[in-house]
């Protein structure tokens, strides 16, 4: 049997037929690659427009991206196209239901800034304009983007325009100036009690600096620096006054041990000397004994004289032993007294400078240390004394706080050490015009106040209209300005229920009624 070879042309036809579809695989390869290749830079380009979306994102599409690159299979990376897939579709309604909600929320605000009071008229209109635009449907976020940029922008125009404004209706505005309030008295608290605090020591300097800056003026954060300062500081004054008086104590214990020891000695001395005594003593009389034998028995005067002459050798020598061991326990007693006396007399010193200085210190705490006047606290012990004597025996009774007019022109313009002087100068006027029986005190800042006891109504007007007047003509000079300062008073006096705080009440509303009619002026409550 054999085989049938096929025909010439037949086999060119199939050679033919082999070469084309070979060649079309070529080409279908080539193509291939090619779109692998365009796929793969596509998805990293894809990959860097994405970035920062979503995290998850970010992190397929970077591996997509890797695997691409390293193979020409395309079933290899068929499951991390599928991932990616599946997250960018839950990050398209993702991203839907994000617009919608910021698309809402950017209309709510413009509508909401649009009924604040006071824009003026070419923000009210951007707004107007913006919210024409904004209110359009939601595309994407590209769309959104420059409006709340404007938005922002208008906002942050709004509110500083707010906040720099005097508009007392604003709330923002309100609650400035109620938290300048607060922090100014809570500064005006602090400088008077500055001034009823005093040290001695390093402490008090500081405490003084930091009340000159005070009142020169400073912010709310210098604020609350100084109150720790000052904590600090008054902790340091405790501290040295407890160590003055822990040296003091010391000394007096030294003292007292040294006198306890010369006591002692003293009397081991007497001790010493008085047994000694005691054997002179026996001897001298031995001796006696002895003379008054020897002349009973003496049969001769010449026996007799020479007997005698021996005893009283011995009697004599015997006597003058005593007398020198008393003259030495008279020295020595003498030496320890005195020592015991002059360390006596050194702590009498010593107690005698601390008496002085708790005086001088209990006077402190109750002068001012500016204007020297009484301060506060002794004005409200010495009211209440005058007022049990009030409530006692009826004598009349009445006060006046007096407050310098603009005072905080004075420090503005021509700084605080100026206002200071000037403290002075109206504290000293002011005593000096009323009475030596008149009590006047510095009741804080550039406030007086005046105790008239036993003093009726009728009496007052005319010393403190004296005061005033004076004061009114001190000629002050700043910066080579003539300057005139005045004062305004209200005054009241105690009666029928009267309490301290319902009187104090009634000089204080005079006193405003004096300011609000203008200023350097004295009223006095009728009541
Ligand atoms: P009015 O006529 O209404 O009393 O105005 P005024 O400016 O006197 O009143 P205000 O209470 O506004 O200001 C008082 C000022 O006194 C503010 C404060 O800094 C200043 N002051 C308070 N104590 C001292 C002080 O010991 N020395 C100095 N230099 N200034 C002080
Ligand atoms: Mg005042
Ligand atoms: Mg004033």
């Amino acid at each position: 049997m054999s085989i049938q070879k096929p025909h010439s042309n037949e086999v060119s036809q199939l050679q033919q037929q082999l070469a084309e579809s070979r060649a079309l695989r070529e080409q279908l390869e080539f193509g291939f690659r090619a779109d692998m290749k365009n796929l793969t830079q596509f998805i990293g380009r894809l990959a860097n427009a994405l970035r920062g979306i979503d995290g998850e994102l970010d992190h397929r599409l970077s591996r997509l991206s890797t695997d691409m690159a390293r193979t020409d299979n395309i079933e290899r990376v068929m499951p991390a196209m599928e991932d990616v897939s599946q997250v960018l579709q839950q990050q398209g309604s993702r991203v839907q239901r994000e617009l919608q909600e910021t698309h809402n929320r950017i209309l709510a605000a413009s509508k909401q800034l649009q009924k604040m009071h006071g824009l003026p008229k070419p923000m009210r209109e951007e707004l107007r304009d913006l919210i024409a635009q904004a209110e359009g449907p939601a595309f994407s976020i590209m769309h959104y983007l420059p409006y709340l940029r404007q938005m922002i922008d208008l906002y942050q125009r709004s509110i500083h325009l707010k906040l720099s404004r005097n508009d007392s209706s604003g709330v923002l505005e309100q609650m400035r100036e109620s938290a300048e309030k607060k922090y100014s008295e809570l500064k005006e608290e602090l400088i008077n009690l500055l001034s009823l605090v005093d040290f001695s020591g390093s402490a008090s300097n500081g405490l003084q600096n930091i009340r000159q800056q005070l009142i020169g003026g400073i912010n709310e954060e210098q604020f609350v620096l100084s109150c720790v300062q000052v904590v600090r500081l008054i902790v340091q004054g405790i501290n040295e006054e407890r160590q003055t008086a822990q040296v003091f104590l010391q000394n007096l214990n030294d003292v007292l041990e040294t006198v306890s020891k010369s006591v002692k000695k003293t009397l081991k001395a007497n001790q010493k000397t008085h047994s000694a005594q005691k054997l002179l003593d026996d001897r001298l009389h031995a001796g006696i004994r002895a003379l008054s034998d020897s002349a009973q028995k003496a049969t001769s005067l010449k026996e007799l004289t020479a007997e005698i002459g021996k005893h009283v050798e011995v009697i004599a020598s015997t006597l003058g032993q005593k007398q020198e061991l008393e003259q030495h326990g008279h020295q020595l007693l003498q030496a320890e007294l005195e020592a015991a006396q002059n360390r006596i007399i050194e702590l009498e010193e010593q107690a005698e400078t601390y008496k002085t200085k708790l005086t001088e210190q209990k006077f402190k705490s109750l002068q001012d240390t500016l204007t020297r006047l009484p301060n506060r606290a002794a004005f409200e012990e010495r009211l209440e004394l005058e007022f049990k004597r009030w409530q006692r025996y009826q004598t009349p009774l009445c006060i006046a706080i007096a407050d310098i007019d603009n005072f905080k022109a004075i420090n503005d313009s021509y700084g605080h050490i100026a206002g200071d002087k000037t403290l002075q100068v109206i504290a000293s006027m002011l005593k000096k015009s009323l009475r030596g029986t008149d009590f006047v005190a510095r009741f804080g800042g550039e406030e007086f106040v005046v105790i008239f006891p036993q003093t009726e109504m009728s009496s007052i007007a005319d010393p403190l209209e004296k005061a005033r007047k004076r004061i009114q003509s001190i000629p002050f000079k700043f910066k080579n300005n003539d300057i005139s300062i005045t004062i305004s008073i209200g005054a009241a006096r105690f009666s029928a229920e009267d309490s301290i705080s319902s009187v104090f009440e009634r000089a204080d509303e005079a006193l405003y009624a004096a300011k609000n009619s203008g200023r350097n002026k004295v009223v006095i409550d009728s009541r």
